[in-house]
């Protein structure tokens, strides 16, 4: 008892009671001198550094604006660091383009993987085999054949829209050479 009360005034941290004089209501004291608000907002004194301020919210955020995260590094260490975060975003955009075209095998993408996959057709599959199999599906949903089909209809616009996809693809190679 006699040692959490001398922790009240004096010591390092300073730890207050709060509301009633129960030892579970005290709470820690900012860090930043001459503040008395609670200190529940913890930040890091330097980087890398497993030690924390405790600041109220208004001196956290103050800290933090000022908060250099390369102060204390040597430069090589900065560098690399700098270099690492580089990559790191540089692998993100290139995972983002991918996510819209990605080459599924390599030469196709994967909006061509996915209609080779409507169609029911292997990654290899030639543009002769994807005009067979086009014709042979939208013949089997087409409207003609079954009129007022809302599952059929469906299946013809997937296949129309797979074979759009891949006829474009084929047309941009051909015209490449
Ligand atoms: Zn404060």
């Amino acid at each position: 008892m006699s040692r959490a009360r001398r922790s009240l005034d004096w010591g390092f941290p300073r730890w207050r009671g709060y509301g009633a004089a129960r030892e579970a209501a005290k709470v820690r004291i900012c860090d930043r001198h001459g503040c008395e608000e609670p200190g529940d907002c913890p930040a890091p004194k330097a980087p890398n550094s497993r030690e924390r301020w405790y600041f109220c919210q208004k001196h956290a955020a103050e800290y933090n604006a000022q908060w250099d995260y390369f102060a204390g590094l040597e430069a090589a260490e900065r560098e690399a660091r700098a270099r690492a975060e580089r990559r790191e975003s540089a692998g993100y955009a290139e995972a983002a383009h991918y996510g819209w075209a990605g080459s599924g095998d390599g030469t196709r993408s994967a909006d061509e993987m996915r209609a080779l996959e409507a169609l029911g057709l292997a990654p290899d599959a030639d543009f002769e085999a994807i005009k067979k199999a086009y014709r042979a599906r939208a013949k089997d949903v087409h409207p003609d054949v079954k009129p007022g089909d809302a599952e059929a209809a469906r299946q013809f616009q997937l296949i129309q829209t797979a074979y759009e996809v891949l006829r474009a693809a084929e047309q941009r190679r051909t015209w490449r050479g």
